[in-house]
């Protein structure tokens, strides 16, 4: 998308959304069995990670629909609105550090993070952690640990740790756990929508893509319905 052979990226995302599309979910449910889950509560898919160069705030991308569902979610709960800014932040990379901040072009959005780097919505007691927005999470928090071996897809913030056939485990303390059947289908039938959501969505910010020249302190963010600025405001 940004660099390289335009039309050997549009053969390889369509490719890749097809494989997407024919992905059995029973294949998937067979191998998220294998691989067994439970989610413990932990919280760690949710909140930052400490590492040497320091903590690394959660990004977990959100597509734009999945913002105003949560929008929406949340006006539901407490009668208030959040803005777009409240819910999502413009994805950290290929941003650089200007004198007021992040500041340049970037693709997609991430989960709004709170000042410690933990994403907003998440809530914690006891050391049990929950998600404040569990039945309206993005797609990307429902299938973690997984993800799948496709180009173009993302990747969750944790390392690879395990995979079987195309499904990949990601670092999760929940991993190895015994996972009833139907339990293993509704992840498989997630974690395809979330494969074929995820390739649409980049093949429609590769055709709505074009160039901006942000000012200094400015950001402007591609997704798949255009140029937005950092504010979630669309641009044209
Ligand atoms: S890291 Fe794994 S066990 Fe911990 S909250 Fe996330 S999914 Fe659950
Ligand atoms: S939306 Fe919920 S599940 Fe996703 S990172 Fe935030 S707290 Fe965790």
């Amino acid at each position: 998308m940004r660099d390289g052979d335009p039309s050997a990226t549009v053969t390889s995302l369509s490719a890749e959304l097809e494989r997407a599309r024919d992905l059995e979910t029973d294949t998937l449910a067979d191998a998220i069995e294998r691989i067994g889950f439970e989610c413990t509560r932990c919280g760690a898919c949710c909140t930052h990670e400490e590492t040497e160069a320091g903590p690394e705030p959660h990004t977990a991308t959100v597509f734009p629909d999945e913002v105003r569902a949560l929008q929406g979610a949340v006006d539901e709960e407490t009668g208030e609105e959040p803005a777009w800014r409240d819910v999502a932040r413009p994805m950290p990379y290929g941003l650089s550090d200007g004198p007021d901040g992040p500041e340049g072009e970037t693709f997609e959005w991430a989960l709004k993070t709170d000042a410690c780097g933990d994403c907003v919505f998440y809530e914690e007691e006891d050391g049990v952690g929950a998600c404040g927005v569990h039945t309206d999470r993005p797609l990307i928090c429902e299938t973690y640990p997984f993800s799948v071996a496709l180009d173009g897809t993302s990747q969750p913030m944790g390392e690879a740790v395990d995979e079987e056939g195309i499904v990949r485990a990601h670092e999760c303390e929940g991993l190895g756990r015994d996972i009833s059947r139907d339990e293993a289908e509704e992840l498989a039938a997630a974690l395809k929508e979330r494969a074929v959501r995820e390739l649409e969505e980049a093949i429609a910010v590769r055709d709505t893509y074009e160039p901006a020249s942000p000012e200094q302190g400015e950001v402007v963010v591609h997704d798949s319905e255009g140029a937005k600025a950092g504010d979630g405001t669309p641009l044209k």
